[in-house]
C-alpha cells in the first residue's frame, strides 16, 4: 500500500508536470485547456463527410466512389492546417499524439483491434532532410489508441514535391512510387492508411494499390485534414 506521504510526492510531481508546459501545442498561449486551448479548438472546422479517392481528377465527396475512403478529421484551415504546418515544417513532433488523439475523436470509422496502421511514408531524401516522417508520428499514436498495430509497410521513391502541381501532374508525379515491404502485410489484411493531408486522394490511391498488390484484404485511409482542391487547380504549400 503506498504511504500518504508518497501518494502526496506522487500528486505534487504530476502538478508540476503540469505546470512545466500550460501553453497550447498549437499557438503556444497559456492555457489549462486540453489538448489546445480554447481559442485553437473554436478554430478546428470538422470534416462532415468521408471522401473517395476516385480514379478521376477529384475526390468525391460524400458519394461512394471506386477508390479508397478517406476519413479526414478537418477542414485544411485554422488550428488543423497550422498543426499540419507545425508537424511538417516546424519540427513540433509532440503534436503527432495530439493529432492521433483529435482525429479519434472526431472520426466516425477507425481502426480495429488487429487491423494495420500504415503511415505513407517518404523517400529517403525528405526523410534524411526533415529527420522524421510527419505520418509516422500520428499513426504509431493513433494504432496504439485503438490496439491496432503500426506496421510500416510501404516505400516510397523520391519524386519532385507535389506542391505546385495540378490534380493530373500530381497522379502522374506519384504513379508506381510505393512499394510494400515483402512480408509485412498479412494475407487479407485489413490496412488504415494514415497521412497529415489529403488533397486529390492521389497518395493514398498509390499507396493503397500497393498494399492490395501486397495481398492486403481492404483499405482505408486516415488523414488529420483535407484540402479540397477543384480540378486543374494549383496549390501551394
Ligand atoms: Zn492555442
Amino acid at each position: 500500500m503506498r504511504s500518504p506521504g508518497r501518494i502526496a510526492r506522487a500528486c505534487l510531481s504530476r502538478l508540476a508536470s503540469l505546470a512545466a508546459d500550460p501553453a497550447c501545442p498549437v499557438c503556444r498561449a497559456s492555457s489549462a485547456a486540453k489538448p489546445l486551448c480554447e481559442w485553437c479548438s473554436l478554430r478546428l472546422y470538422a470534416n462532415e463527410a468521408p471522401h473517395w479517392s476516385g480514379s478521376g481528377a477529384a475526390v468525391l465527396d460524400g458519394i461512394p466512389g471506386d477508390g479508397v475512403a478517406i476519413e479526414s478529421a478537418f477542414v485544411h484551415s485554422g488550428a488543423a492546417r497550422e498543426m499540419v504546418h507545425l508537424l511538417k515544417f516546424g519540427g513540433r513532433r509532440s503534436l503527432g499524439r495530439v493529432a492521433a488523439g483529435l482525429i479519434l475523436a472526431s472520426s466516425g470509422e477507425r481502426p480495429g483491434r488487429g487491423d494495420l496502421v500504415v503511415p505513407v511514408p517518404l523517400g529517403s531524401d525528405r526523410l534524411r532532410r526533415r529527420g522524421y516522417n510527419q505520418s509516422r508520428l500520428v499513426a504509431a499514436p493513433l494504432a496504439r489508441m485503438c490496439g491496432a498495430l503500426h506496421v510500416d509497410a510501404l516505400r516510397r521513391d523520391d519524386r519532385p514535391p507535389q506542391v505546385g502541381l495540378a490534380s493530373e501532374e500530381r497522379r502522374a508525379n506519384l504513379k508506381g512510387s510505393f512499394r510494400a515491404v515483402r512480408g509485412r502485410v498479412p494475407p487479407g489484411a485489413t490496412c488504415w492508411i494514415v497521412d497529415d493531408v489529403a488533397t486529390t486522394g492521389a497518395t493514398v490511391s498509390e499507396a493503397a494499390e500497393a498494399l492490395l498488390d501486397a495481398g492486403a484484404g481492404a483499405v482505408r485511409a486516415i488523414t488529420l485534414t483535407y484540402r479540397k482542391l477543384r480540378p486543374g487547380c494549383i496549390i501551394e504549400r
